[in-house]
């Protein structure tokens, strides 16, 4: 359930778009909504765009659902470590290093959230 401190980040994904702390302070990118930096603990931290960019870090099938599904670890370009779905390709194509980009879909509860798929080739 969206807090306080991640409303904001749930409001710009129902908007599509994909937000990163930046802290003020050490400079270092974070992904968990959170107002305070986990690496220096300043509370000068900064809501950025993040580019949406990224590659298949690791990655398990979750080969008994129906149909199955991929959960991986996506490390962003900016950065912080992501724990997604990997969807629009069949989950056997994910691979380790895979470049993915960010994607939006409703949950079963209908809530928008954000999923990677395989990058398009060529995309910037
Ligand atoms: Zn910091």
């Amino acid at each position: 359930m969206p807090t306080f401190e991640t409303q904001t980040y749930w409001d710009a994904v129902n908007d599509k778009r994909l937000l990163l702390k930046t802290c003020g302070d050490c400079g270092r990118v974070h992904y968990t909504p959170r107002s305070h930096c986990p690496f220096c603990f300043s509370a000068a931290t900064e809501w950025t765009n993040a580019s949406g960019r990224g590659e298949v870090y690791s990655y398990s099938i979750a080969s008994r659902a129906e149909p199955p599904y991929v959960v991986a670890y996506v490390k962003l370009a900016e950065g912080p470590m992501m724990l997604t779905n990997i969807v629009g390709c069949p989950p056997s194509d994910v691979r380790i290093g895979q470049p993915v980009q960010v994607t939006f879909a409703q949950d079963a509860e209908g809530r928008t959230r954000p999923y990677f798929q395989p990058a398009k080739k060529g995309a910037a």
